[in-house]
């Protein structure tokens, strides 16, 4: 080693810091190597010679890919599916200061032969592992029979189709490719094996020798290289090292951005210089000359990074650059007509969409997330078409909803989701659905928006000459009331279902308890404050499903059995004190036992409001007669709850349940209509209910 120091004069200092590193991290390095480095500094040099640098990196972590977490038994790491790696030395040649594993090799933990027994039990009892990567360290540091006993042991393993073998000892110790050494391997195919050039001026004639040799052998030849820093870091010396190794029958497999291991920070360069790296091979140069340019990431494994070739996709289109910056359209066939062509029912995905129920933070009325569905709810919806055979998927609208519908494929959307902020937010999912041309149940964005706005439902009702109680919007606790509204009143939160910020003292006779209450909604659901003047008469819920909509059975909602205390409105108290097991009474009575007459009048006033406000497949409304005996409109909910079990009172199903249709039935029906108003023709089987209605494209 002296000897080497004192070819290139080095001063004191350098030689103390080098002694310095070594003590943290080994220097090692092979006669063949040193004889490769042409000066002080140069790109061998760094790779092998230690750099104070390495103890100043005080960010990077020992084991950045958190390696260790995917190790199941020692040596081995299982972090794909079907591929493992094999960690059956920690020796090398050569120690590279850029190294991964630095970690761990050159540490005197002795790998012992009842260790790899061990993993290669592990590997045997995993029937999904077909790929094996030997590494280390290195491999090729074991002895012959060594390496043998390993190769042998997993070629007895059926499941094992392929082995790697990753080592640098091409690069670093050529002579140690012998004759006996390639004989040996070339019993155990197909091996291929993976090098590691990382600069052109590693390749020597003995290398070159070594590869050939290989090759010869039948071993198929890959290279990774790291991008380095001062090493490497230029297309021109990528692209040189590239081309040579061809030229000894070694492809080139990966560039690897460096990863973050601790004392390699002064190694890394920007994704961008590799982006440009690739940008300089891409049609630059042969296409076996090119790598794929990896991030080895932090729990999420090696992602690939690509030049943006791909510069905009739609249904009918991809316009691509290629590598000179010429713009160029390729046609997309039209994925449309493909839906409906596909008979194949398992190819026919559907995705459920909804937003989980959960307790409400600290912060929150405790009604907060009143609207959202338990997981029992989205589970029996995709069970129900499932049974179809379609391929069902859950997803809940979260804030990366529209990336994963996306991604995911879909030929139609069972939504449910109620949304996340905002006064429309019933209508985003629909809205994403419509920009990615997925069809969906249910109506569409405007009715979903306008149905959770109590005060514009109601104007619009108004204009189409449907009754609904006399109201008005409070911006501020301070409006003056209008004249014409008469106590008692009811407030109410505008934007929002579910009896969701409706109590018992919701209902006020003077103005006192009325700007109570407009403070109460104002502060606590942060928007404004429906008042309407309270109806004294019978309450009924009335569902809808189809197009030319049937009206299931009308539900009666009583209020009889409550304690005097208790005011007769659908408010949270009222929805606690059902849930109340002590409670015998049923609340809900389905069909409702009214008059012939009043059946009928309850029944074109929702159908009517059902058209008004063109909803789409079912839906829900809410009625109370007034002192004259005529119904009017309280509440449409265009996204009814689809709760499946009976005991909870679910008033849609309910109605649906009093009809003859199963659950099953429900959601299918609400599919089928959904598909026909969208032309596609996939009907699903043995539903009870398959109403027999001309399409009422409500939608475009
Ligand atoms: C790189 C790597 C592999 C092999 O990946 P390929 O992309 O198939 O070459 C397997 N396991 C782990 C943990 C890896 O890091
Ligand atoms: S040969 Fe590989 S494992 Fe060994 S020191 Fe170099 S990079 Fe690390």
């Amino acid at each position: 080693m002296d000897s080497f120091f004192k070819r290139f004069n080095l001063t004191k200092q350098e030689y103390e810091k080098i002694r310095k590193v070594n003590k943290v991290y080994p220097l090692k390095i092979t006669n063949h190597y040193a004889n490769l480095i042409k000066e002080k500094g140069d790109p061998l040099w760094k790779q092998s010679i230690p750099d104070i640098e390495e103890l100043n990196d005080l960010t990077n972590e020992e084991d950045p890919l958190f390696e260790e977490n995917y190790t199941p038994v020692p040596l081995v790491v299982h972090r794909y599916p079907d591929r493992v790696l094999l960690l059956v030395s920690n020796k090398c040649a050569m120690y590279c200061r850029f190294c991964t594993r630095k970690r761990k090799v050159g540490k005197l933990l002795e790998i012992t032969q009842a260790q790899i027994i061990n993993a290669i039990q592990y590997i045997r009892e995993h029937k999904e592992i077909r790929d094996v990567i030997v590494s280390g360290g290195d491999p090729l540091m074991l002895k012959d029979d060594e390496i043998e006993f390993i190769l042998q042991n997993l070629r007895k393993i059926e499941h094992v189709e392929l082995i790697r073998i990753g080592t640098r000892v091409p690069c670093t110790l050529p002579s140690r490719v012998t004759k006996k050494l390639c004989n040996m391997l070339s019993k155990y195919k197909p091996l291929f094996m993976n090098l590691h050039f990382e600069h052109p001026s590693e390749i020597s004639p003995e290398s070159k020798q070594a590869c050939e040799m290989l090759a010869d052998a039948g071993i198929p030849l890959g290279n990774q290289c790291v991008l380095l820093k001062g090493v490497n870091d230029n297309p021109e010396i990528i692209k040189s090292l590239f081309h040579k190794l061809l030229m000894m029958r070694v492809k080139p497999y990966y560039i690897y951005q460096a990863d973050q291991v601790k004392g390699t920070e002064h190694f890394r360069t920007s994704v961008q210089v590799g982006l440009k790296i690739m940008e300089q091979l891409y049609g630059h140069t042969s296409g076996i000359s090119i790598p794929q340019y990896v991030i080895d990431t932090v729990g999420c494994g090696k992602i690939p990074i690509l030049p943006s070739f791909q510069q905009y996709i739609n249904d009918n289109k991809i316009i691509l650059r290629n590598f000179e910056g010429k713009i160029v359209e390729y046609e997309n066939p039209n994925n449309k007509e493909k839906i409906q062509e596909s008979t194949d029912e398992s190819n026919f995905r559907i995705a459920v969409i909804f937003n989980l129920k959960r307790d409400a933070e600290v912060d929150k009325p405790e009604d907060w997330y009143a609207e959202f569905d338990d997981i029992t709810i989205p589970n029996a919806i995709k069970s129900s078409l499932a049974k179809n055979g379609y391929q069902v998927e859950l997803l809940e609208a979260d804030e990366n909803i529209f990336e994963k519908l996306k991604k995911g494929n879909y030929n139609f959307a069972f939504n449910i989701a109620e949304g996340m902020n905002g006064t429309s937010r019933e209508s985003q999912i629909p809205a994403i659905l419509d920009m990615l041309k997925i069809p969906y149940n249910g109506s569409g964005v405007l009715t979903q928006a306008i149905t959770l706005d109590k005060r514009r439902k109601k104007e619009l009702l108004l204009y189409h000459g449907i009754n609904t109680p006399k109201f008005q919007l409070f911006k501020t606790t301070y409006q003056k009331l209008n004249p014409e509204l008469q106590f008692p009143l009811i407030v109410k939160p505008n934007f929002e279902g579910s009896s969701k910020g409706i109590r018992n003292n919701s209902i006020v006779s003077n103005e006192e308890e009325l700007r109570k209450m407009v403070k109460f909604v104002i502060n606590n659901y942060k928007q404004a404050a429906l008042v309407e003047e309270l109806l004294e008469g019978r309450e009924f819920t009335v569902s809808l499903i189809g197009n030319n909509p049937k009206v299931l059975p009308i539900v009666e909602v009583t209020f009889d059995y409550l304690p005097e205390h208790i005011q007769k409105i659908d408010s949270y108290e009222v929805k606690w004190f059902w849930d109340n097991p002590n409670n015998t009474t049923n609340p809900i009575v389905c069909p409702a036992k009214i008059s012939k007459d009043l059946e009928n009048k309850i029944k074109r006033v929702a159908v009517r409001t059902f058209k008004a406000l063109e909803c789409a497949d079912f839906c829900r409304i809410d009625l109370r007669l007034d002192n004259r005996g005529i119904p009017n409109v309280l509440d449409v909910n265009a996204l009814p709850g689809l709760i499946p079990d009976p005991k909870e009172n679910s008033r849609f199903p309910k109605a649906c349940y009093a009809d003859g249709m199963t659950y099953d039935d429900i959601i299918n029906t609400i599919f089928n209509e959904a598909m026909k108003r969208y032309g596609i023709t996939r009907p699903s089987n043995n539903i009870k209910n398959n109403l027999s209605t001309t399409p009422d494209i409500l939608r475009a």
